[in-house]
């Protein structure tokens, strides 16, 4: 729950919105009692066909009248009380009776000096004619009501901003997250797994804060806005209608503790159904060529079926808290109706003994009392729904935020040093790689690449080939040793510096469902078009660009589908190139071109790798003739020798 309660201080952080909204909230509870209170008039009016300047007179007589009584009856009373021959019974009796004189007596005094303060006011506002006075008592409860609903409504807008403003800060920092992490961390998630976070968790998240701040303010003030009401009419009689209460509580805590494992397990549901669509979405070539749509089919109905089915068990429960609650609200107005009838009917001030009202209630006064526990049951009923969703909040909470508090494998240097650029070497020291703590795929590498030179690395399949210049480019940090551009360690370089100085082109291009020059650009944002043309001559891609009708501004499909595997490669090469950085790693960069083709950009690639660091994996003998020395990985163990021993 303490993350929960975390996302709910950090919406708290635009708390002169969530006051201007609580402050709304406040004034729908006032009005919303006050529409109730309001009918009271019109009833005792209506009924009498009286005005309420006559009423509130007549109130305050009898109040004065029996003021009077009730003192001559005391004084009767306490007379009798000094005569010692007096019996202890009628005693006892005569003394409660006294007692209850008095009590009636402070009651009556309040209803005087209300009914004269309240007296000028009628005066002034408040026509002497009966239905006059109906008329404008039911234009305040309209206007009221309007009034009530422009407050809920800017209240309403108000938490919501802050609620879908949090959600969107969530996801910026999943966004960033996902962003920050080293691959591994982030392949222990998949695209699939921050998807369900970015959707599904935020959106949960989102509901929760605005479930609690919408609600958690406005529904307990309305009801108690309502139960003050009541109160006042008749404390004892509210009591004896809260007795459903405590059943009702333990209820709820029941049922919230269902929703909030049906709410765990749909996320995890969602989880699973962003792997599976995600997958057959992105190898749908694989799932076509091999004929498993009706596989792929089946795993969607089952997953989908699966969240179908946790998807009823939450809308039950979630629907089950208002029947719940309104057992409570039905139970409080029973109640009140039993008790307040039989008090009417038999005109007593008593139940079991028990005193309920200073003096018999009458039929309006009733009335309203049951206006004020309708009034208190709707929110009550509303409340449920702002606790179903604090627990759906902090479901959302405790998946997300144990993700947002990984720390990234990754640190960036707090005060990075400076490099020379061009850089002298780069220098690896006795690096051991594993992932997660695995098998060891580097074992103590030590080797040096001075600037300038090109470096062909070789070794079988899963090698260690691509962990190597992984590790070189700090994708990962080495499980233990150090990497050193200049006798710097790569962790006390800024990682921006770092990569500003590597152009990378690897065997599964990365193209983004944009134009192929957005695509080349990507290289370096301020390239110019010329730049950028002459770049793409070099990789030998402007030709089959400039025969697409839109040349470079052809959209090349999501992850450049429109183009082939060749193509693809040489616009990421292009990219490469443009960046014109200190060091190029090619990874298999040009396993998919044409031969003559690749002779081609072989001949650029020869000009091209004059003057910076070039580390090409390549198993081609092609390009093996471009480099000066070979790195042989196998199996973590690393050799480095001049290129010409390869010759021979
Ligand atoms: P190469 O490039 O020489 O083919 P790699 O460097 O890609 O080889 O892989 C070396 C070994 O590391 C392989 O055994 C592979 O299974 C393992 N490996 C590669 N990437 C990961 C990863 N992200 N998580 C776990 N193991 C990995």
């Amino acid at each position: 729950m303490h993350y929960f309660l975390r996302a709910l201080r950090e919406a708290a952080k635009s708390w002169p919105l969530l006051v201007a909204a609580m402050a709304c909230s406040a004034g729908v509870a006032v009005l919303w009692g006050a529409n109730i209170a309001a009918l009271f008039p019109i009833i005792e009016v209506t009924l009498r066909g009286d005005s309420l300047q006559s009423w509130n007179d007549s109130r305050v007589e009898a109040a004065e009248r029996r003021l009077e009584t009730g003192r001559a009856e005391s004084a009767v009373l306490e007379a009798r009380l000094t005569d010692s021959g007096l019996d202890p019974d009628t005693a006892a009796r005569a003394r409660r009776r006294v007692q209850a004189l008095a009590a009636g007596a402070e009651a009556d005094r309040a209803v005087i000096a209300g009914g004269r303060r309240l007296a000028p006011w009628l005066e002034r506002f408040v026509p002497r004619d009966a239905f006059r006075t109906v008329l404008l008592m039911v234009a305040l409860v309209v206007v009221s009501t309007f009034l009530k609903h422009a407050l809920l409504l800017t209240s309403t807008m108000l938490v919501s901003w802050v609620a879908m403003n949090i959600s969107r800060t969530i996801r910026i920092k999943i966004f960033d997250k996902a962003l920050s992490l080293d691959r591994a961390q982030f392949m222990r998630h998949g695209s699939a797994g921050f998807m369900a976070q970015v959707t599904s968790t935020s959106e949960m998240l989102a509901s929760g804060i605005t479930s609690v701040y919408g609600g958690a303010v406005t529904e307990p003030l309305k009801i108690m806005a309502c139960l003050g009401c009541a109160l006042a009419v008749s404390w004892r009689l509210t009591l004896a209608c809260l007795l459903l209460a405590p059943v009702v509580g333990f209820l709820m805590v029941w049922l919230n503790r269902r929703v909030r494992a049906i709410s765990k397990s749909i996320l995890a549901r969602s989880r699973a159904f962003h792997h599976v669509l995600l997958e057959a979405l992105n190898n749908v070539l694989t799932v076509q060529a091999y004929t498993m749509e009706d596989f792929e089919r089946r795993r969607f109905r089952a997953c989908t079926k699966d969240m179908l089915r946790h998807g009823m068990r939450h809308a039950f429960y979630h629907a089950l808290a208002n029947p719940i609650t309104e057992i409570l609200g039905i139970g409080m107005v029973a109640t009140s109706i039993a008790i307040g009838a039989w008090l009417v009917i038999n005109r007593e001030t008593q139940i079991f003994g028990i005193t309920i009202t200073e003096q018999p209630m009458t039929v309006p006064g009733i009335m309203i009392f049951f206006g004020f526990l309708i009034g208190a049951s709707d929110p009550v009923r509303k409340l449920s729904g702002v606790i179903t969703g604090f627990n759906v909040g902090t479901v959302g909470a405790q998946a997300l935020y144990p993700l947002l508090d990984t720390p990234s494998k990754l640190v960036d240097a707090a005060h990075p040093r400076p490099v020379a650029s061009p850089h002298r070497e780069i220098r690896l020291e006795n690096v051991s790689f594993g992932y997660d703590g695995a098998d060891t795929v580097l074992r103590e590498v030590s080797l040096s690449i001075p600037f300038g030179e090109r470096v062909a690395i070789v070794g079988p399949n899963g090698g260690g080939k691509s962990t190597l210049v992984n590790v070189i480019c700090r994708f990962y940090d080495p499980t233990e040793g150090r990497v050193l551009l200049d006798d710097v360690p790569l962790t006390e370089i800024a990682l921006a510096d770092l990569r500003g100085r590597l152009a990378i082109v690897t065997q599964q291009t990365e193209l983004f469902n944009e134009s192929i020059l957005y695509n080349i650009r990507y290289g370096r944002w301020d390239a110019s078009e010329e730049e950028i043309e002459a770049a793409a001559r070099k990789a030998h891609a402007h030709d089959f660009i400039a025969d697409f009708p839109d040349g470079y501004r052809t959209m090349v499909g999501p992850n450049g589908f429109r183009l082939s595997g060749g193509q693809r490669q040489r616009i990421a090469l292009a990219r490469a190139f443009l960046r014109d950085a200190e060091i190029l790693v090619l990874d298999e960069a040009t396993s998919q071109i044409d031969v003559e083709s690749e002779r081609l950009i072989h001949e650029a690639l020869a000009r091209y790798v004059e003057n910076r660091t070039v580390i090409m994996i390549t198993h081609r003998a092609s390009t093996l003739s471009l480099a000066d020395a070979i790195i042989e990985v196998d199996h973590g163990r690393v050799t480095k020798r001049p290129a010409r021993q390869q010759a021979a």
